[in-house]
């Protein structure tokens, strides 16, 4: 095992902490975060945790002008054990280096940036928290940061982390979504950046969310950026739907981000002998087995819903109602299995759970 240095500057001025049980997505942050730097011809140095502070970069930072960044999501949870657990992280750190692949970001270890993470959350342990749905949100990202305006890739990077707590997604019980079929924008198209966790994906699905939103659609489904067909994504989650007892979630073709809770769900369900497919869906196929009363369940999958249901489908001027518009038998067992595995009240069978392992606070100042 590689050994890392890290260093820790502790914060003087430890925040007051929010209200755990009113935890809004994203808007609070905790005492420290972490750094690792890179230069070319250096590689990825000065790993470090200080406190949780602004950044300062030169207004020409690359990032700013062409997007060259990248970022993952993921979650740690408070079990009853009173220990803190992370869901598959070593997904996420797999997942963060193909995107760098695409965005000509240098990849960094999987293991520091891993071990990175474990110390920060570790040393921010009282900032998970407890109650029933919540969790600790973890936001890795790498921006370019060279003060150079040509389009090239930057000599000059930073990793960060930094960590947010969360409240539960869903406050009053699993609610299905409402969605409309995007038929004028595109997410992504097969050579794009669609598979890769980087920012511009997400500014240019704004438009299509705004829209649907001012409809009354809480998202929307992606079809593909070639053919404008086959199903791809909903909003920022991948999809699944049960049609005539098989479920059916679109193949991975480049443009689709590979998610960890797909992934997972695949696991699962093959686990349980439930027939799965990964495969091209087209939008008229799934119209024609809903006319046949076939489509069972649908629901969209990614780290802040776990599991999202679709209760209704808009598609050229129709409503779908799927199950009624209530959450299907498979999606909340589907919810409940991987919730529990997460929280370690449910067995798992996959090894999937990673402990965050606590440290002395003598040896915090020390290597690794
Ligand atoms: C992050 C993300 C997902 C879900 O990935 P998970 O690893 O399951 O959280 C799906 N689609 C898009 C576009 C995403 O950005």
């Amino acid at each position: 095992m590689t050994e890392f240095k890290i260093d820790i500057t502790l914060t003087e001025n430890p925040k007051q902490k929010p209200d755990f049980a009113h935890l809004d997505f994203g808007k609070n942050f905790t005492d420290h975060m972490f750094i690792v730097d890179y230069t070319k011809g250096k590689g990825w140095h000065d790993a470090r945790i200080v406190p949780y502070q602004p950044i300062t970069l030169d207004p020409a930072a690359m990032v700013f002008h062409y997007g060259q960044t990248v970022f993952e999501g993921l979650k740690a949870y408070h079990t009853s054990e009173e220990e803190v657990l992370l869901f598959r992280p070593d997904m996420n750190m797999k997942r963060l280096n193909r995107s760098n692949d695409r965005l000509c970001i240098p990849h960094i270890d999987e293991e520091l940036a891993l071990n990175g993470i474990k110390k920060l959350i570790d040393l921010e342990r009282e900032w998970v928290p407890t109650a029933e749905g919540t969790s600790l949100y973890v936001r890795p990202f790498i921006i370019a940061t060279e003060p150079y305006l040509g389009v090239a890739p930057s000599k000059r990077y930073q990793f960060i982390v930094i960590l947010s707590p969360v409240g539960a997604y869903y406050k009053e019980g699993i609610n299905p979504v409402k969605i409309a079929v995007e038929r004028q924008f595109v997410r992504a198209t097969i050579g794009g950046t669609g598979n890769a966790k980087t920012a511009g994906n997400y500014a240019g699905s704004l438009k299509a969310q705004e829209v649907a939103e001012a409809d009354g659609y809480s998202q929307v489904l992606w079809l593909d950026g070639r053919e404008n067909k086959y199903i791809e994504e909903v909003g920022s989650m991948n999809i699944f739907f049960k049609i005539n007892g098989e479920v059916v979630t679109p193949m991975l073709n480049g443009s689709i981000l590979e998610g960890v809770t797909r992934d997972s769900i695949l696991k699962l369900l093959a686990h349980w002998n439930i027939p799965v497919s990964e495969r091209k869906l087209s939008m008229e196929e799934l119209y024609e087995a809903y006319q046949q009363g076939l489509v069972e369940e649908a629901f969209g999958t990614g780290t802040a819903a776990v599991i999202s249901p679709v209760g209704e489908l808009f598609w050229e001027n129709e409503k779908l109602v799927i199950n009624g518009g209530k959450t299907g038998e498979l999606s909340k067992k589907l919810y409940d299995t991987l919730t529990g595995i997460q929280l370690g009240t449910e067995s798992d069978p996959f090894g999937w759970t990673v402990k965050v392992e606590k440290q002395e606070p003598a040896t915090l100042s020390q290597t690794n």
